[in-house]
């Protein structure tokens, strides 16, 4: 396992403003507060340091990363010497392999045509931009700081730049949202744009955000769960139709595309965090870093490693979790090959779950793999809770 394509993280935590519905740790940054960038990626680069060593001390270093993710937040809110700063430090630390994917994660409107086309020059070769909509209309209920026309701007940019590989993140069942206002926003998107990627996610409603609060006050004219189901199912045809794998439940590929990161998520490989509020999963061993900015400084000040929270899992739970998590990817889990990676049965731990499931059409048993059935991927929640 230890030298399984691992990937790195690295979170970028501040933004223009908040969003009303989003609960990521990201604060609000000025522009022009160059200092506290400054001070963050010196952290950044302390704490590599110290995650090197300890990697090098436990004999758990890998001989290269294959992917590097800058996500946040908003990272494309530094300039691209920041942004060189901190890729120079990182992979200084950890080897990336050739070829690895380098993703950046981009809001519209808050890059300039030079940034794109330096970023290009440090190596990134993949943007997830976050355009949500292209309904300025939407947009502005998202409380988002772009409109459509900067997502047109920074597609434009971005290709004469010279990237190949440009994800887009979309949401749907949005206040007031009704099928045809997605079907317009993929449609454009996908006519027009041409990514080779998308990401189609539902709005959650989370507590304590500003749509928290407008929900439980009844306030907030979500679309009716039909709808939703209906948006789901269209997205799923019609990207089909236009060429586009389905291979998560949520996100969509042209051949040759898939997030090689986010699949080290659903596979449940390792991979490390780097920054305030970062995860990581390294042999058997999750942890979290402090989420407040000042404690996250402090601690990477006083020579520590910024963890928050650490567990260790055991075998079982590390095979319940890789098969929940798998069970993401439309071609689901082969179960030998978990059975070979954690030495344990899943259908001694499981039969009984898997046979209840199987009955209620949500997951289907073919030769070796488990997947989750159509109906499956629309209550993945269900099925997933079963092998927790
Ligand atoms: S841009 Fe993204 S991370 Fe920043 S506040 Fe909005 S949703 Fe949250």
């Amino acid at each position: 396992m230890k030298n399984d394509r691992p990937g790195i993280y690295i979170h970028i935590p501040f933004c223009l403003r908040k969003c009303p519905y989003c609960d990521f740790v990201s604060y609000p940054l000025q522009r022009d507060e160059t200092d506290r960038v400054h001070q963050y990626i010196c952290a950044l680069t302390k704490e590599a340091a110290l995650r090197k060593r300890w990697l090098e001390a436990a004999d758990l270093m890998p001989e290269a990363f294959h992917s590097l993710y800058i996500g946040g937040g908003t990272p494309s809110l530094l300039k691209s010497s920041q942004v060189s700063w901190a890729i120079e430090e990182i992979a200084g630390s950890f080897p990336l392999a050739p070829g690895a994917e380098v993703t950046l994660e981009v809001n519209p409107g808050t890059s300039s045509r030079e940034e794109l086309y330096a970023w290009r020059r440090l190596g990134i070769n993949r943007l997830s931009i976050g355009a949500q909509s292209l309904n300025d209309e939407f947009l502005k209920k998202l409380g988002r700081v772009h409109t459509a026309r900067d997502v047109y701007q920074t597609v434009e940019w971005a290709r004469s730049a010279g990237f190949s590989n440009i994800s887009f993140d979309l949401m749907l069942g949005l206040p007031g949202q009704r099928l045809e206002d997605w079907q317009r926003t993929v449609v454009q998107a996908v006519e027009e744009l041409k990514p080779q990627h998308l990401s189609c996610y539902e709005l959650t409603i989370e507590e304590g955000t500003l749509f928290g609060r407008l929900k439980s006050q009844g306030s907030l004219n979500l679309p009716p769960e039909d709808e939703v189901v209906a948006m789901l199912e269209w997205t799923r045809e019609h990207l089909t139709n236009s060429g586009y794998e389905h291979y998560e439940i949520s996100n969509y590929a042209l051949p040759g595309f898939r997030s090689r990161h986010n699949q080290i998520y659903w596979e449940n490989r390792w991979y490390l965090g780097l920054g305030a509020a970062a995860c990581s999963y390294w042999a058997g061993r999750r942890w979290g870093n402090a989420a407040g900015l000042d404690e996250y400084m402090q601690q990477l000040d006083a020579g520590s490693l910024p963890e928050a929270y650490s567990e260790r899992l055991d075998e079982r739970s590390q095979l319940g979790e890789t098969i929940m998590l798998g069970l993401r990817l439309t071609e689901g889990v082969s179960t030998a090959e978990l059975e070979a990676r954690f030495g344990l049965s899943i259908w001694d731990i499981w039969e009984e779950e898997i046979t209840d499931l199987q009955k209620a059409g949500l997951l289907e048993v073919s030769g070796e793999r488990l997947r989750l059935t159509q109906k499956g991927l629309l209550l993945a929640n269900q099925v997933q809770a079963a092998f927790l």
